[in-house]
């Protein structure tokens, strides 16, 4: 396995292995590696000759408030879990050469980077799609890989692609998940004991609210009020910054239900700010 930091270097190397007719496989990540990112990367090992992993802790997507600073960091271990999985190369750069001095462009989307996170994290998703198109230009990816549990970054990294005519493809896979239904994050390290086991009605709040649009005669109203019930049940859950019904594509909240139909929310528990989702499909 190859560690590379600079840029340049990472750019020859992919050039080098598109000449020899191999293909690139690509997993953006802020690293605190866990079996979330590793499971990116067992698909990306299965359908990618080389695979590339990026660490990098953006600091263009988090806001002034938010936990940069204090964003799990452990590029040993990560190190070693991407070793272990048969990763080929870690693209490991610092922010400095990501964002010289003189750094100007970003990447602005109306609409889906307002809407749920991107409504309570002013610039957050500016500063996702900026980092992921940068990316992108450095690792030649034909293909890359993203977790649904982001669901809206998905979105957004979709309709970047399809419009600035990025020729590659975007692999969202499943949400990997705790014994409990906690959706891996590396942001769950940040939860004490009692907050750990109150975060297990996230989950749990989006089967049931799922479930009972499967059942049939429930609206996204409906839905909605289901989810926001079973959260406020759990005193530790501090804030319901959103809970509701969304169309999958625009992410606006649902009137009616759709073939598929998108249950979201974002939490905070504590000072900590978790999010999750499930696409639920209507008969
Ligand atoms: P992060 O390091 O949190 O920016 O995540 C890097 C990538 O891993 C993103 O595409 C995430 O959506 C994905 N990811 C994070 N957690 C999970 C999970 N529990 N299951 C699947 N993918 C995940």
């Amino acid at each position: 396995m190859e560690s590379i930091r600079t840029l340049r270097i990472m750019q020859e190397t992919s050039k080098r292995s598109l000449h020899q007719g191999k293909s690139i496989g690509f997993v953006p990540t802020m690293g605190a590696i866990h079996r979330g990112h590793l499971s990116l990367v067992k698909r990306a090992k299965g359908e990618t000759d080389i695979v590339v992993v990026s660490i990098f802790v953006n600091p263009i997507q988090f806001g002034k408030n938010e936990d940069f600073d204090k964003y799990p960091r452990d590029l040993d271990g990560d190190i070693g879990k991407l070793r272990e999985e048969g990763v080929d190369i870690i693209l490991m750069p610092e922010a400095k050469t990501m964002y010289p001095q003189g750094f100007s462009t970003s990447i602005l989307m109306g609409g889906l980077s307002e809407r749920l996170c991107g409504a309570y994290r002013p610039g957050h998703f500016t500063g996702v799609a900026t980092v992921v198109c940068k990316l992108f230009n450095i690792v030649k990816p034909a293909r890359a890989y993203f977790g649904q549990k982001d669901f809206q970054q998905t979105v957004i990294i979709r309709r970047m692609a399809e419009d600035l005519n990025m020729d590659l493809e975007l692999v969202v896979c499943p949400t990997i998940r705790e014994g409990d239904g906690l959706a891996m994050s590396s942001r769950n390290a940040y939860l004490d004991t009692a907050e750990r086991k109150a975060a297990a009605v996230i989950y749990k709040s989006l089967l049931s609210a799922s479930e009972m649009m499967k059942g049939g005669a429930a609206g996204p109203e409906e839905a909605k009020r289901h989810l926001n019930e079973a959260l406020k049940a759990e005193p530790l859950i501090a804030e319901i910054q959103y809970a509701g019904a969304y169309d999958p594509q625009t992410l606006e909240e649902l009137s009616a239900f759709k073939k598929q139909n998108l249950l979201a929310l974002a939490v905070k528990i504590g000072s900590t700010r978790l999010i999750d989702n499930v696409l639920v499909e209507k008969k």
